[in-house]
């Protein structure tokens, strides 16, 4: 689970603890190369097989098309992108001609729902109308079905698989980590491991092993956020989330 990328340009809305330098997405590229090769989640579900990794990207930033784009293309890899509707041809992201480019360029462009609001947030009936509208207006604009579901933030409501079926999806894809077996049923959400800047070469070329145990280290981080983002409240959360990471300046 990617989200930006940086080749020394730093376009607003990108996080830098989500973003990821080429050079280390360029080596992790080539490692997943000599593995096999990487593709997307939709290419999975309809049935390819071969490649060794699951590559998708959250948020539709501008470097998801002009860095990540040429870097698959070149390696003969696809990924899913998830985009919000809301945010297509914002500044910092991509705009819908962009995604079409990268469409047509073999990827996979997806839902992450319409405005990056978490799904935990919303009443059944605002939750439904929302997963409809993105689905459709991502559908209508990039002119090929988008049928996966990323919910911001990973944050998932209870039944969010069954909710996202009758809205026309057909998978969810969590921010859990964990691995994605060749029989995983997919009425479950996939897991997926977050690649911040933090993640070095040694716990890259772990989890892309499949080392149960430094995988099992992650499921049990993220449970931990999970804990503190459910005492503290998704506002105070991200409060207190930014001050650790010195994003907030000036008294908090
Ligand atoms: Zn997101």
């Amino acid at each position: 689970m990617y989200h930006a990328l940086t080749d020394g340009t730093h376009p607003p809305g990108q996080d830098p603890h989500y973003t990821l330098t080429l050079r280390a997405f360029d080596r992790q590229l080539d490692r997943i190369a000599a593995m096999g090769g990487g593709g997307s989640a939709r290419g999975w579900l309809d049935g390819q097989r071969g490649q060794a990794i699951l590559l998708t990207f959250d948020d539709g930033h501008v470097s998801n098309h002009r860095i990540a784009l040429p870097a698959l293309a070149r390696r003969g890899m696809s990924a899913d992108f998830f985009v919000n509707p809301a945010m297509v041809g914002t500044p910092g992201f991509a705009s819908w001609g962009e995604l079409r480019e990268m469409s047509d360029a073999g990827m996979s462009i997806q839902s992450h729902g319409y405005d990056h609001v978490y799904l935990t947030s919303l009443s059944d009936q605002r939750l439904r109308e929302t997963l409809r509208a993105a689905r459709e207006e991502i559908s209508e604009r990039v002119g090929r079905q988008a049928t996966l579901l990323a919910p911001p933030g990973g944050r998932m409501p209870r039944g969010l698989a069954a909710v996202a079926k009758d809205c026309g999806y057909t998978q969810v894809l969590s921010s859990r980590p964990g691995l994605i077996e060749a029989d995983t049923r997919r009425v479950r959400p996939l897991p997926r491991m977050a690649m911040t800047a933090a993640v070095d070469a040694i716990a890259f070329e772990r989890w892309i092993n499949r080392d149960r145990i430094a995988i099992g280290r992650e499921q049990m981080r993220y449970a931990g956020l999970a804990t503190a983002k459910r005492l503290l409240g998704d506002r105070r959360y991200e409060r207190a989330r930014a001050c650790a990471l010195g994003l907030l300046r000036g008294p908090a």
